[in-house]
């Protein structure tokens, strides 16, 4: 029995990878939130949906196994990739006592690449990942790893900047981050990634710390050779100096 986790990128089918394409192609039942089901709509005829809100994740797992053990070919999708702040772990989580489903993980591109892309290349060295959500994990925890990543000059991608009840998360992570990084060190933000209406904005950590953004964006911070060429967020790599 076989059950897919299945990263669809950060838009519509156009996102996909092939192998994403190709493996949803297999299924006949798809779990997922609603947004992404609608996003990649197109590829969904006949297949039955398994549809929950945004924060019933384990039910949407737990229907999604049930489903696989009733003879189903299921895909859970996820946007971006579904091992990065995705359901992959979670699906293993409660396949565990059913050793006869059989879990094959598709990778899909997350926002830190896709964001990177439109903005140019700010992630090209060494970077830091950081989720700017305390729903699961605890403030204090999130704080630690902001001044682990400006202490070691890492280039920041922070996934969940906000959302409606968290809105000064992102000041107080570029609070951090001044301690030890200019305030002029070139900034971007990207909103919409792939999808209608993407949009993106270069400024200044000083800007950055003053700004308002939402859950849909995901902001990319630069680290201390971070520079604008030609209107692009860049981290060079070092080639020029070789
Ligand atoms: N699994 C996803 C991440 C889920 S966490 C991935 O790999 O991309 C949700 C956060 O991801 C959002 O708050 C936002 O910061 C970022 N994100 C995901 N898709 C995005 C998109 N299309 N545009 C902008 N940001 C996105």
């Amino acid at each position: 029995m076989k059950l897919y986790v299945i990263g669809i990128g950060p838009g519509g089918e156009n996102e996909m990878t092939l192998r994403a394409v190709r493996a949803l192609e297999q299924c006949d039942c798809v779990a997922g939130y609603g947004l992404y089901l609608d996003l990649i709509d197109g590829l969904l005829d006949g297949k039955e949906r398994i549809q929950t809100g945004m924060t019933r994740e384990v039910d949407r797992c737990t229907a999604a196994r049930d489903a696989a053990r009733a003879g189903h070919t299921v895909a859970v999708i996820s946007s971006g990739d579904a091992g990065v702040y995705g359901m992959a772990g979670l699906m293993f989580e409660v396949c565990q006592e059913y050793p006869e489903l059989e879990i094959e993980v598709i990778p899909g591109i997350t926002a830190a690449c896709s964001g990177g892309a439109v903005l140019g290349a700010p992630l090209t060295n060494d970077f830091c990942v950081v989720s700017l959500s305390n729903l699961l994990t605890p403030w204090e925890t999130i704080e630690k790893r902001l001044h682990a990543a400006a202490q070691g000059d890492f280039c920041l991608c922070l996934y969940n900047p906000a959302s409606k009840k968290r809105t000064d998360h992102l000041q107080k992570a570029c609070d951090i981050l001044l301690t030890v990084r200019d305030p002029k060190t070139p900034c971007g933000l990207v909103r919409n990634i792939g999808r209608e209406g993407e949009t993106y904005q270069l400024l200044t950590l000083g800007e950055l710390r003053d700004t308002s953004v939402d859950m849909l964006t995901t902001v990319f911070i630069g680290n201390s050779v971070t520079e604008i060429i030609s209107g692009r967020l860049v981290t060079p790599r070092g080639y020029r100096g070789v």
